[in-house]
Formats: C-alpha cells, structure tokens, sequence
C-alpha cells in the first residue's frame, strides 16, 4: 500500500485521506442536483516513489490501491479475460482486436470494481450500511458485495430498471427502493438520504474511490497486453465515471513508469443520452433532455461527472461518438454472433461506436491495436434483447418436422 492523498480536481486543493469523505468541500458547496458534480476528488498516489517499484511480471496492484487488501471484502472482482475477437476484426478491418469481458465479473458488469473498494473503504471505516443510487448494475453490483462483506445495502433505483438487475438487489439481500421517476431523480434522493441519516454513500463519483476501484480495469488490459499500450479503448459513457476510472488506470501507469503513453480513449454515449458527447464537441455543457435508450445503464440526464469525461478524451486525444439504439442493438448481436460475447445494450453501445468509426472517413487504420470494454452481460436485460431476435417456434417432436 502506498500513501495517497486527495486532490480536488477542480481546485487542486489536497486532502488527506481521512479529512475528506466524498467531494472538495470548498468547490462541492456550490453543487447542486441537476448539474453535474463539482469538487470530484481524485486520488493521488506518490507515483514518484512507486518508479520502478513495480515488477512487469508479477505487479503488486496493492501499491496502486487507495484501500489496504486487509479490508477487502470476500467476493472476488475484476482479473476478467482480454480476448482476441480475430472474426471481428477482420470485419472492421483491424489487425487486433480484444474485448475486455467485465461482463464476467461476479455480478455481471464492471460495477463490480467501484462496489468492492468502496464496500473495502466501509469496513475500513467501521460503517455498517453502505447506500447508492443506480441505473441498476451499480446497484446489483453493491448488493452482491455487500452480502459478501456482511454489511447491509440500501438502494435507490429508477423503478423502471430491468428486471433482472433488481432481482439480484433483492436475492443478494439488499434493502430496495424504487424511486418513481428517473436515475437522476434517485441520485439527489440518496444524496439527502447520507446527509441526514447516515451510512457510506456509493454514488459514482461522487465518492472518489468509485473512479478507483474502475481504475483497475486498465492496469489489467495493461498487464494482459504485457504493458504495450492499445492504440485506442472504446468505453460506454453515461456518467463518465467508468471512462475516468479507465483514463485514471492508464494515467498512474504511465506516471510510475510501466506505460510509455496513454492510449486514446473513445466514449461512445446513446444519441439520446449524449451530454457528455456534446461537452466533448461543444465545449458548452448542457443536460440531456430526453435521455431514453434501450441502454438503460448509460441513460442519464446530467452525467455526475462530465468535467473528467471531457478531460478524459482530450488529454488523451481521443473522441466522442454517438449510436442510436438500433446500432447498439444491431452491435450487440453482432459481438454476440461473432465472439461468443453477450453484451448488455449499453456494453454494446462501445462496439457501435467501433463499428460506426470504422465505417467513416475516421477509421482507424489496419495496424491499429483497439481494446473494446464489454461492461456488462448480456443476460441482464433480455427484453431488451429481444428487441432484434426472435426465438423460432416449438415444433412436434418428429424428425420430418424439423426445418431443413
Ligand atoms: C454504468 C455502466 C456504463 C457507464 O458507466 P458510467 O461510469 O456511468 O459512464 C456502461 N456500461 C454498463 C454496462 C454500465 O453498467
Ligand atoms: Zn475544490
């Protein structure tokens, strides 16, 4: 473990790690809901020290981890394959080609990360109850950890999420409340909740160590390369805090000298759920209006952390796009159909994007080494899946009635 202290990423205020819990507290005064967070703390790691520290071979990640492995939870995350998609990349016309399948992840998506190190920072911390607003897999993501842990989930969730995601909540014994109206609705809700009655509040980004705990995607894909960088990451985005974590990994690499540069990093965002694409363009940040998607996991209205979304991209020089949801739907059978790799929607929405840029005047070229994070499975939502398949009908159970 090595010391790290918090900086705000607004002011570069410090903190240490004890004296702050969630946002700056001089630039997250002025935050209020429907805007996207102010005073997001991001953690900052004597990288100088850690310069060589850390073997190529077997890396010691502890050393990158602002929780102590003592106070990790029982359930396992993350160390989900990177798998060569050669069908695929033929089809796009790309040399490599891989999928980071954090739809393998115990709970079935990449939430997994954020819930087990901030559940790690709730036992570090003594508190029994941990609470989170969430589109669905954060949630199902924080259920399933907190079962593991012994500590008690409370979550507030759209009560339109997929049915799936809220029958994990439950069966993992989390305690449930849908909320009638949106994620964005649940987000403030929960917020007031922590404030006034307690417990460690998970929200993403909102607490910094969500942006942490998806870091570890990328020292992963890192190491599973053998620390030769992609050229390009493609990542879903609906609150940014998965693409930050991404840029954050790849970010602390570089700065400890295992990386030589960071690799671009693509955010992909539904057309209708787009405020972060139109930042990156415009420069001009305004709420998504009417964010509805079939990829319920990144609808959201006021992405919570737009300002390092945007940063993201532009330090690393990469781009913003957008996929309706039949691409997304479309996208998502093809990986399927190709890869052996079933995507929920807002997964798939990364290879749209893919698939979109590389049958445009931008395409990456042949030689382009491209990593595509699959953030969650497909089962999750399979009336969403349903949109574009159609399962054939039954037949008597006679050979001359099998189809030819
Ligand atoms: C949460 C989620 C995303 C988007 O992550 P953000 O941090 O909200 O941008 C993408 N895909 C899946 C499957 C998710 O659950
Ligand atoms: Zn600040």
């Amino acid at each position: 473990m090595s010391t790290f202290r918090y900086r705000c990423t607004d002011c570069r205020k410090e903190y240490g790690r004890d004296d702050v819990r969630y946002l700056c507290p001089a630039c997250g005064a002025a935050w209020r809901p429907g805007m996207p967070l102010l005073g997001v703390l991001e953690a900052v790691f004597d990288t100088a020290s850690l310069q060589g520290r850390i073997d190529k071979t077997r890396p010691d990640w502890s050393l990158l981890s602002a929780v102590e492995p003592r106070h990790f939870p029982p359930l396992t995350v993350g160390n989900t394959p990177l798998l060569a998609a050669p069908r695929l990349a033929a089809s796009l016309k790309l040399g490599q080609l891989f999928l980071k399948n954090d739809g393998q992840n115990p709970s079935g998506s990449l939430k997994d990360r954020a819930s087990f190190l901030v559940v790690a920072e709730a036992l570090r911390l003594g508190e029994s109850r941990v609470v989170a607003a969430s589109t669905g897999n954060a949630a199902s993501a924080l259920a399933a950890v907190c079962a593991s842990a012994g500590l008690e989930a409370l979550i507030f969730v759209p009560e339109k999420a997929p049915r799936a995601k809220l029958v994990q909540m439950v069966m993992h014994g989390a305690r449930l409340v849908p909320v009638k109206g949106t994620y964005d609705d649940a987000f403030a809700l929960s917020l007031a909740f922590t404030q006034k009655r307690g417990g460690l509040n998970r929200n993403t980004a909102y607490h910094p160590l969500t942006i942490e705990g998806k870091k570890t995607v990328s020292l992963e894909v890192a190491q599973q390369l053998g620390f030769e960088p992609p050229d390009a990451v493609f990542v879903s985005v609906g609150d940014g805090v998965i693409l930050a974590g991404v840029h954050k990994g790849f970010a602390d690499l570089v700065a400890v000298g295992l990386l030589p540069r960071l690799p671009r990093l693509i955010a992909v965002q539904a057309e209708k759920s787009d405020a972060v694409h139109r930042f990156i363009r415009t420069g001009a940040y305004q709420n998504a209006l009417a964010p509805t998607t079939v990829a319920d996991s990144i609808s959201v209205s006021c992405p919570s952390n737009a300002y390092w979304a945007r940063r993201a991209v532009q330090e690393t020089k990469g781009l913003s796009l957008t996929v309706t949801d039949e691409e997304l739907l479309s996208a998502q059978r093809a990986l399927a159909a190709s890869s052996g790799v079933f995507a929920e929607p807002a997964a798939a929405a990364a290879y749209a994007g893919l698939q979109k840029l590389q049958a445009g005047p931008d395409a990456l070229p042949a030689t382009a080494k491209v990593v595509v994070l699959v953030t969650g499975h497909g089962l999750k939502d399979v009336d969403a899946a349903l949109q574009s398949v159609t399962i054939p009908p039954a037949i008597e159970p006679t050979l001359d009635a099998v189809p030819v």
